[in-house]
């Protein structure tokens, strides 16, 4: 049985509590495994990988019992606000994100189980760490095979002779946001900003999500969508009942009279951050769907995605796949 290691366990009544808590600890950054200090949420990432010692902070804040990150508000005008404490199991079954925002209803459904569903939040989803089949093993496991350049050493296992971290993006929900054009607010010590989710993360597997040190998202906006939008989310993963994707498509499109007036695609677990599909965009709005066109746009989708190889399924698997789920997502719209 693996078991955590000892830390210190500080329960923030506010965002302003967590806030100067994460700000004692100079240097402290989420996800760094040299961090002194980490947020916790529902913490079903945080403890696995502190039992798996990726994660060694000596002291947790908890998020759980902050009450202005509990709550969904949805105005029809203004769109949904989310707070970044909601659980999945509360998205995946809320009427009005079923009803507005379907993707993210399925997309928050498949992932892991209903009890980490019920645990596990939005905020944690999104501030998800990056995965490797190199990283995400016990420590006795990483120290047989020598550690790797995301955690206790310069080279990377997966491409020894790159330069970064290509260890991939898994959160489910980010893709889908992305295609809704969602928006967070990320608190700070200096005072709040508004970031698109999209700019959330970027090319580093080592630190995949662009917060500064100690800085809580507290919210999630997602536009009001005028009549005719339809989403979805496609996910592959190796076990059905529970599992990280190994390819994703979250897949949104406006129709007027059968013609694409808006589309957005985002493919998930390919790289180290959610990578949208412009050019299969472009190709898709003002046209009415055809089999041939869809072909074309879950074409440029293959052509896109270069996983490596370092999670389950062979790269060229996770490449048809994304084929594949392309075209049955795009599918799914037009039906
Ligand atoms: C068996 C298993 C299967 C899983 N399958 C999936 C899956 O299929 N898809 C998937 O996406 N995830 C999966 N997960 C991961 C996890 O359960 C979810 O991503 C969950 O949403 C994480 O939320 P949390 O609140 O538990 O995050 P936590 O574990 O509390 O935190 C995760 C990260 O986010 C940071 N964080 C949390 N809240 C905030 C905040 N408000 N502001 C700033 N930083 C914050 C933490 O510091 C940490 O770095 C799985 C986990 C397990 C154990
Ligand atoms: S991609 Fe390379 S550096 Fe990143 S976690 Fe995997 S083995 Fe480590």
């Amino acid at each position: 049985m693996m078991r955590l290691p000892k830390f210190e366990y500080r329960a923030a009544r506010s965002v302003a509590e967590a806030l100067d808590w994460m700000g004692e600890f100079s240097g402290a950054v989420d996800k760094d495994p040299s961090a002194r200090a980490m947020l916790m949420a529902g913490g079903t990432d945080v403890l696995p990988n502190m039992k798996q010692r990726i994660f060694t902070p000596q002291v947790i804040v908890g998020l759980r019992a902050i009450p202005e990150l509990r709550g969904m508000v949805y105005d029809p005008a203004q769109g949904l606000r989310i707070g970044a404490g909601v659980p999945l199991n509360e998205l995946a079954t809320a009427p009005l994100v079923r009803e507005h925002y379907p993707a993210l209803a399925i997309a928050a459904e498949a992932i892991s189980t209903p009890q980490l569903r019920e645990m596990g939040t939005i905020g944690g989803n999104l501030c998800l760490d990056t995965r490797c089949n190199y990283y995400n093993q016990s420590e006795f496991w990483r120290k047989a095979r020598e550690y790797c350049l995301k955690k206790g050493s310069e080279i990377c296992r997966v491409a020894p002779n790159g330069t970064g971290c290509y260890a991939v993006s898994s959160c489910d929900t980010a893709p889908v946001l992305i295609a809704f054009g969602a928006t967070v607010r990320i608190a700070s010590r200096e005072g709040d900003r508004i970031a698109p989710v999209r700019d959330l993360y970027h090319d580093d597997g080592i630190h995949p999500v662009r917060l500064h040190a100690g800085e809580v998202l507290t919210d999630i906006y997602l536009p009001a969508l005028a009549d005719g939008w339809r989403s979805t989310y496609e996910k592959y993963r190796v076990r059905g009942s529970f599992d990280f994707p190994i390819a994703g498509v979250a897949a949104a499109a406006r129709f007027d009279d059968a013609i694409c007036t808006e589309a957005r695609l985002v493919l998930q677990a390919v790289t180290t951050h959610p990578l949208p599909l412009p050019e299969a965009e472009a190709l898709l709005i003002g046209q009415r769907w055809t089999p041939e066109l869809i072909e074309a746009a879950a074409g440029i989708a293959y052509k896109s995605a270069h996983p490596m190889d370092n999670t389950s399924g062979t790269i060229a698997l996770r490449r048809r796949i994304v084929k594949a789920y392309t075209r049955r997502a795009l599918e799914k719209l037009v039906a």
